[in-house]
């Protein structure tokens, strides 16, 4: 059997029921195989593949907190400090009621790669906690933060892990999480990022992921002779990721026309409507009814078994923007059948594998996560230099740093697709340029 395989086996057998773990190291070995197999004998006596699977450390704790009725409530915190070969662990803070280990376990696998391709010192982490603040009053989200963060504190810092947000873990959270972390540390340090301006936050920031994620995919359109210009786009989710994507791609001249939330979708001929769909999900916290409600060009459907249509919109351009998992084979036949002519994921692993592969098969140009939402961690790592500088950068000199990282993370990638004969396989150049970077660095520190 090969190495690859192997080690695959291995992972499913020693991390059961993890299915999100099991497809993100399958994904990731299954495009690397070119590269192991050269240098096979080395890697399997170091054991690499093996070290590079296992996270250097798992912390799992209690949060209990006391909600407004007076009863006291227990969740289940995660920080999972994956590989910190090229730097501090870095990587956010998942608030969502499916969040479990293996969740958190593929989002920090996956988040050693991305991190990497950004070009900047950061290592792979990700945490968070079955708790979800949606229903839940200021008052019971900042218990919960502060009793989260009294244990987790004694683990991170500004040069050892530094986590930020992600799906349920916005500006309040970090807010009262790095409040707490002070109290109890006296620290007045980089240790989250996503904090605001007024304690040292970073200008966009709060942009950086959908803009980053605009700025890969025109650089994408741009090498394979397109123009994003005019470009039809549907977008999925309509949380942090997905409403700055919709502006930035207004901004180059495109027109996304749909979102989604977790209980219904929206389709907006006339294109998203950003000022309203800010004023309804980041103001008011509200359903996207509400913003059908407010405009006469949209429909609102009702998300049906569980899924959403946006995928079954007429468009050029599709941007998977919510959760893991949310693109599947059919979606992708719905969309290919549309004419969409490329995919770039906003969210962390959003298509499935099989869709991923069908999209490859039709000349679909196809982004994975780890490469065009890294905008998001780049920006972080940006924060982190502002704090240690104590230097705050204008909007314009971190937008252009991130404009500049996302085209140099597409260079990277398709240089390292065409190195290894897979031109435009960029699920394979992602993987590849990201993991080369580390396993040297691994390589050169020893056995640790
Ligand atoms: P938000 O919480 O701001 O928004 C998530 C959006 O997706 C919301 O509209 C939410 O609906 C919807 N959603 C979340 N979970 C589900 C679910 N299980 N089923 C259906 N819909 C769901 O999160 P972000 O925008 O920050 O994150 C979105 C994705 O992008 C995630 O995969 C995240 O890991 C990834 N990402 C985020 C980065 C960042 O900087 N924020 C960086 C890189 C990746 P509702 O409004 O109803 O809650």
């Amino acid at each position: 059997m090969s190495y690859v395989d192997e080690v695959y086996d291995l992972v499913v057998q020693k991390n059961p029921s993890q299915p999100e773990f099991h497809q993100a190291v399958k994904e990731v070995l299954e495009s690397l195989r070119v590269v192991i197999e050269a240098n096979e004998e080395k890697y399997r006596k170091d054991a690499l593949l093996e070290r590079l699977v296992t996270p250097e450390r798992q912390i799992l704790f209690r949060v209990p907190w006391v909600d407004d009725k007076g009863q006291v409530q227990v969740n289940n915190g995660f920080r999972v400090q994956f590989n910190s070969a090229i730097g501090p662990y870095k990587g956010g803070l998942r608030l969502h009621p499916s969040v479990n280990l293996g969740i958190i376990k593929f989002l920090g696998f996956e988040q050693i790669f991305k991190n990497s391709l950004t070009g900047l010192p950061i290592g792979g982490g990700k945490g968070g906690s079955d708790f979800d603040p949606k229903g839940k009053s200021d008052r019971e989200v900042m218990a919960f933060c502060q009793s989260f963060i009294t244990e987790l504190h004694k683990y991170i810092g500004a040069d050892t892990d530094v986590p930020a947000g992600d799906i349920g873990t916005g500006a309040r959270e970090i807010g009262f999480m790095y409040g707490q972390y002070k109290r109890l540390t006296g620290l007045y340090e980089g240790v989250l990022t996503g904090k605001g301006l007024s304690y040292g936050g970073s200008l966009a920031r709060t942009e950086a992921t959908g803009y980053g994620l605009l700025y890969l995919t025109e650089e994408m359109l741009r090498c394979n002779g397109r123009d994003i210009k005019n470009k039809i786009i549907a977008v999925s989710g309509a949380g942090n990721v997905a409403i700055y994507a919709i502006q930035k791609a207004q901004q180059l001249g495109a027109k996304p026309v749909t979102c989604s939330d977790s209980t219904g979708w929206i389709y907006d001929p006339a294109g998203i409507d950003v000022a309203l769909l800010k004023e309804v999900k980041e103001v008011k916290r509200a359903r996207l009814s509400e913003y059908a409600a407010a405009r006469s060009s949209a429909q609102y459907h009702e998300k049906t078994n569980g899924e959403h249509g946006v995928w079954s919109v007429k468009c050029d351009i599709a941007l998977p923007c919510a959760t893991q998992n949310e693109l599947d084979l059919e979606d992708a036949k719905a969309l290919v059948a549309n004419g969409c002519f490329a995919v770039a994921e906003g969210a962390n692993m959003p298509t499935t594998m099989d869709a991923t592969e069908y999209f490859q098969k039709n000349n679909v140009l196809f982004c994975p996560g780890k490469a065009s939402n890294a905008g998001g961690v780049a920006t972080s790592a940006l924060e982190m230099s502002q704090n240690s500088e104590r230097l705050s950068w204008t909007f314009k000199e971190v937008d252009s740093k991130l404009k500049d990282i996302m085209v140099n993370i597409f260079h990277s990638i398709d240089e390292a697709s065409r190195q290894y004969g897979m031109l435009r396989n960029y699920v394979a150049g992602a993987n590849i340029a990201g993991f080369l970077k580390v396993a040297e660095a691994m390589n050169a520190q020893g056995i640790v």
